[in-house]
């Protein structure tokens, strides 16, 4: 299978080139048919197999081909939840590469660090929020962020997010998301407690193993 037989929009598949990727990985050309259909999605995934961009892609290809009015600028569109700051970064990275060509804004936020150059991002209109548990609940609690109209969300390496005590964190950001989304949910593992997490996230999933 090549990038092609995905039918990606042409600013991505432009950014690819550029990128010099040619072949979509086993969780790519898996995922991201599923996620362009606007399924949810349990990925049973490891980091170095391509999960970013299997999740990023088709992210990026659904937001530009539905864009949102002006007045409705400062509203996130879809939330990448991730365990550590490293993750974030490197998600972020994802983005702007494979986005570059689309219009699509993204910012990234994680804890210690000042808050102010994250807000000021915010402030200034974000399509898609990269974010740690910690400081995505702060920034909600202090009113910079509103999920209420989200479209997507992901929950990334969620059994590090167990492992790392965040499981009340990310069970109180899914309150505050629209009960109508699509929800995309990746885990190197799943024992029980990933599976009775992602029972409470997903509607009727496709599984994608790699
Ligand atoms: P990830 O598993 O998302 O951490 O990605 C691992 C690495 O593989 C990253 O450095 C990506 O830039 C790279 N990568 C992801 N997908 C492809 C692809 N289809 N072709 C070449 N490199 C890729």
């Amino acid at each position: 299978m090549t990038f092609q037989d995905l039918e990606l929009i042409e600013p991505i598949s432009k950014a690819l080139t550029e990128e010099g990727y040619t072949t979509p990985t086993p969780i790519q050309s898996k995922a991201i048919p599923l996620i362009l259909q606007q399924r949810d999605l349990l990925g049973c995934a490891q980091t170095g197999t391509g999960k970013t961009a299997a999740f990023a892609i088709p992210i990026l290809q659904l937001l530009t081909n539905s864009p949102i009015n002006k007045s409705e600028r400062s509203r996130i569109r879809t939330l990448i939840l991730t365990p550590t700051r490293e993750l974030a970064i490197q998600i972020g990275e994802s983005f702007a590469a494979y986005g570059r060509h689309t219009g699509i804004k993204h910012t990234v936020i994680f804890g210690g660090v000042g808050q102010k150059p994250q807000t000021d991002a915010l402030r200034s209109g974000v399509d898609v929020l990269i974010a740690t548990p910690g400081r995505l609940l702060d920034l909600i609690n202090q009113g910079f962020i509103k999920l209420n109209q989200l479209e997507i969300f992901v929950l990334d390496e969620a059994d590090r997010m167990l492992d790392m005590g965040f499981v009340h964190d990310v069970k109180k950001v899914i309150k505050l998301l629209p009960a109508k989304r699509q929800s995309l949910f990746f885990s190197a593992t799943m024992p029980p407690a990933i599976m009775v997490l992602a029972d409470t996230i997903l509607t009727n999933p496709a599984k994608v193993e790699v």
